[in-house]
């Protein structure tokens, strides 16, 4: 994170509201685009109404990275936790609705909260049914329902994005874990970030060649480079060290079978 990002000005700074995005689904999408927009020191919320369908996953085998593959279930705890480090709240619970407020948007939840933001980026795969109360957005039914949104998941209302699966991507983690990324840098450039990169630099890889900083990106020394290197290795150690301790997850319809 660069260093302006924990001061500047946003709106739930300013007190306008109470969170500047809050991210409806924590699956890949979401978890990955509010990783993004906590690292850009937005104020982010992720309201997760209790499951990514990829903990139906028996082993994951194409998320690029794990070239052995990796436990769904453990991949989507690191998502979470990356997305925890970089600053952001998760809650579980279910969005009932979202409308539109002079300053961005009131989401409410099942458990009778109303939290009120200036972006929100949905990324719930096929459930649609919570942003009735937008005008504007589209809603595409193929059997299944999907949000219609432009490549970078701007759905024409401004200040809400669609990611991952709801923007009818394709059904893969991968894709819809970098489309949740796209989304970010997407409303951060749109806020006030154009041409923006969250880039970690060797020191000096752009001030020493007289460039000054570019939005979004640090560079950091040797020390500090050696310093993070060694608390991922440990980190991964210990998240890998044993079997997920969460069951195999299977079709709901099959549970009780
Ligand atoms: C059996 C199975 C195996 C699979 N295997 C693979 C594989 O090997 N490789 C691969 O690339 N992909 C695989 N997939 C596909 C992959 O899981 C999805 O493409 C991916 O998870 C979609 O990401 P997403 O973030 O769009 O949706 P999800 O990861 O499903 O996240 C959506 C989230 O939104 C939440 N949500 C929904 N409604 C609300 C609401 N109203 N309020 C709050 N939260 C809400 C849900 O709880 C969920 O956590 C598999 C899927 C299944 C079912």
């Amino acid at each position: 994170m660069t260093s302006d990002h924990a001061t500047r000005e946003t709106p739930a700074r300013r007190g306008a509201v109470d969170r500047d995005v809050v991210v409806v689904g924590g699956g890949v999408a979401g978890l990955s685009a509010a990783t993004f927009t906590a690292r850009h020191g937005l104020d982010t919320l992720v309201v997760d109404a209790g499951g990514s369908i990829l903990r139906r996953n028996a082993h994951l085998a194409n998320f690029p990275g794990f070239p052995a593959g990796v436990n769904p279930r453990r991949l989507l705890d690191l998502l979470d936790e990356q997305a925890a480090n970089a600053g952001c709240e998760h809650i579980e619970a279910t969005v009932t609705g979202v409308d539109r407020t002079e300053d961005g948007f009131a989401v409410a939840t099942d458990g009778g909260d109303r939290v009120d933001t200036a972006f929100v980026v949905a990324a719930t795969k096929n459930t649609t049914d919570y942003l009735a109360g937008v005008d504007g957005v589209g809603v595409v039914d193929r059997g299944k329902t999907f949000v219609d949104a432009d490549e970078r998941g701007r759905t024409g209302v401004d200040g809400l994005y669609a990611a991952g699966r709801l923007a009818a991507k394709p059904h893969q983690a991968a894709v819809c874990a970098g489309h949740g990324v796209e989304v970010a840098v997407t409303l951060l450039e749109d806020d006030d970030r154009p041409f923006y990169h969250d880039w970690t630099a060797p020191d000096g890889y752009f001030t020493d060649r007289g460039r000054d900083l570019p939005p979004g990106c640090e560079e950091i020394d040797e020390a500090e480079r050696a310093d993070r290197e060694a608390t991922a290795r440990a980190a991964m150690r210990d998240r890998f060290a044993e079997p997920h301790p969460d069951d195999q997850v299977t079709h709901p319809t099959l549970r009780d079978e």
